[in-house]
């Protein structure tokens, strides 16, 4: 075996361990986040799908952005995301996240996250049931599953394009990690 299969060997456990037992960080920032708890609840029951809490990012798997953002929290959700570890992955939750939905013309409020930081998959609607935000879970597993959960990946890869949409909106940023350095 050459070290490059051994590597995708590595990755491929790696992925299955992961996207069996995905740790969420939810970013509750819009209202989107009410259906949330139901989907903890035993009728909807996300543990029977290994997913669970996490209070922390640098222990997190998962973002979820869960609806609208103004500036402010833009800042503080790219000091957050750039915090994780690497695999990781970002949901956004609601029409919010896509177009800006009933704020796209908000002069406080960014209208596409994926314009910041790259998003794996999307949960749409205003606001999107539990049983949508249950699908969103199962579509993760799916794209982790098939190696197309690459966000992070492409994060490095197009980091400049990212980092002057961040900068064109909000100005400085200061963030300091082993990202960074
Ligand atoms: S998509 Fe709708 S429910 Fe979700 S944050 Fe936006 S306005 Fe609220």
């Amino acid at each position: 075996m050459t070290k490059e299969e051994v590597d995708r060997k590595w990755w491929e456990i790696g992925d299955f361990f992961r996207r069996n037992s995905l740790w969420m960080l939810m970013y509750c920032t819009g209202c989107c986040a009410i259906e949330l708890p139901p989907a903890m609840t035993s009728a909807y029951d996300m543990e029977r799908l290994g997913m669970g809490p996490m209070a922390t990012p640098r222990q997190a798997d998962v973002l979820l952005v869960t609806g609208y953002l103004s500036l402010k929290t833009l800042r503080r959700l790219i000091y957050t995301y750039e915090q994780m570890s690497e695999p990781k992955y970002v949901v956004g939750f609601g029409s919010c996240t896509i177009n800006g939905g009933i704020y796209h013309d908000s002069h406080a409020v960014i209208n596409q996250l994926d314009q910041y930081i790259p998003v794996d998959t999307y949960v749409a609607g205003c606001m999107p049931n539990t049983e949508a935000v249950m699908n969103g879970f199962i579509d993760l597993m799916e794209l982790i599953k098939t190696k197309k959960a690459d966000g992070w990946k492409r994060y490095h890869e197009n980091y400049e394009w990212y980092k002057k949409n961040q900068l064109d909106s909000l100005g400085s940023i200061e963030v300091k990690d082993e990202f960074h350095e």
